[in-house]
């Protein structure tokens, strides 16, 4: 059923080849530094692999989210942080410009990320994670415009990203109407402050910043509000988030399946008790176990990345399946295979310390394992439900039945 066809297979052997060439070499020293990877992003750009699911009236290759998820999980076996960095130049914040945006805002958007943006989302606030409709950075509505007060947290980019999507409240006289979005250039937009860096356990190439909004004035042309209406606008913001969360699984996926090859090949070499380790049964089952997680893991990710239609998004239920599997998966399948290479797994020379610390972040970031099955329990049993305050329904029930990948 998952057969990839032949042009799917090719752009996976040249995102395979790419990593493997440039950035598995370049992954411990980014880790190291804690620097931004602007060398791979330069590589990605001239691959092709940045803005892969832009139209290709402006510029990208109109491709799907398939295409995409293949190439992420590809890098994300050399380098986490190069794979997070493709996902969000080709889902999340560019797929809710591209769908929702007016064509000058899409063709803004397809510059910067073509020319090696990676677009900032601000949703999180320090008071609002999970509940994140309960933020409190607003919008207050001024002749010609907004202008824009609040503090973002974890920002993913902050300080490197040049376009920002900005989630706020829209204040117009004593009224609430609703959560919407705005568009903001770095460096163009004064009042847009990059705060303080989060010192993050893993993923460290990429900084998580606070984004401070300091009366940060928006003209009425960069408001990208889904049918000029904040009360139906949000979740419909929030659909184009599920492309990110299939980003983010295919990249737990990826790191997951690069630790389980990295131990593949050690427990054959390495030998105690005069004969290779792989011959012991207990870590011969320890093998097995991480390579059927990985494998369903794989199908839940392509399955969700295959099931947007054209122009659409992946499907809610599916995505928020696919991550959680994935994070999960990758989670204890990098530990195992850190455990596979005794104590050279807890050097610092090796990559398992790294992959251990990387994938930990994505049972939590951009919806918390707990939230996501209480999103899919909503889709399952076809309503909201009160415990997730940024729970949501799709716009159509969540489709049941498989899709065939082509
Ligand atoms: P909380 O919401 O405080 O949750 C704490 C715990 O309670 C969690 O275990 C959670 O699962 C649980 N919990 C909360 N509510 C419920 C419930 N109803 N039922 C069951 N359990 C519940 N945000 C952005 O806007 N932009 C970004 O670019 C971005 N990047 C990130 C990058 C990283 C590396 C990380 C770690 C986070 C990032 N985030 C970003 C923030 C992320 O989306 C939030 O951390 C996440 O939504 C959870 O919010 P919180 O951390 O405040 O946890």
């Amino acid at each position: 059923m998952f057969q990839l066809s032949e042009p799917r297979q090719q752009l996976q052997a040249k995102a395979r080849a790419l990593a493997e060439a440039v950035f598995r070499g370049r992954a411990a020293e980014i880790d190291r530094t804690e620097d931004y990877p602007w060398d791979n992003v330069a590589a990605l750009k001239d691959a092709g692999f940045l803005g892969m699911t832009i139209p290709t009236a402006l510029g990208g290759q109109g491709r799907d989210y398939l295409d995409a998820a293949l190439v992420v999980e590809e890098i994300a076996k050399c380098c986490g942080v190069t794979a997070r960095i493709t996902v969000e130049a080709n889902m999340g914040g560019v797929a809710a410009v591209m769908a929702y945006g007016s064509d000058a805002q899409r063709k803004l958007a397809a510059a910067l990320v073509l020319d090696g943006d990676k677009p900032a989302i601000c949703i999180t606030e320090p008071g609002a994670g999970s509940a994140a409709t309960e933020m409190t950075t607003t919008a207050r509505r001024v002749r010609g415009g907004y202008v824009l007060n609040g503090t973002k947290h974890w920002i993913t980019g902050g300080g490197v990203s040049k376009l920002h999507l900005i989630f706020a409240r829209i204040i117009d006289g004593d009224a609430d109407l609703g959560i919407g979005s705005f568009l903001a250039v770095r460096g163009e937009a004064e009042g847009l402050i990059v705060g303080k860096r989060e010192p993050a356990m893993g993923l460290r190439g990429v900084p998580e910043t606070e984004i401070i909004l300091e009366d940060l004035f928006i003209t009425d042309a960069m408001a990208l509000i889904p049918g000029g209406d904040p009360a139906r606008g949000f979740g419909k913001l929030m659909a184009a988030y599920n492309s990110q969360r299939v980003g983010a699984a295919a990249v737990a996926l990826g790191i997951g399946e690069g630790a389980y090859e990295t131990a593949l090949a050690f427990v054959q070499e390495r030998e105690q008790f005069s004969r290779p380790i792989a011959e012991f049964q207990g870590l011969q089952w320890m093998l097995a176990d991480m390579s059927i997680g990985l494998a369903a893991a794989q199908a839940l990710v392509w399955k969700a990345a295959a099931s947007a239609p054209a122009g659409g998004f992946p499907d809610m239920c599916m995505a928020a399946q696919a991550k959680i599997m994935a994070a999960e998966t990758a989670v204890w399948v990098t530990n195992d295979a850190l455990q596979l290479h005794g104590a050279a797994g807890f050097s610092r020379n090796l990559p398992l310390e790294r992959m251990v610390r990387d994938a930990r972040m994505f049972t939590i970031g951009g919806g918390t394992a707990q939230v996501l099955r209480t999103q899919v329990a909503g889709a399952i049993l076809g309503r909201k439900l009160p415990q997730t305050r940024d729970g949501y329904l799709p716009e159509a029930p969540a489709a049941g039945s498989p899709r065939q990948v082509a």
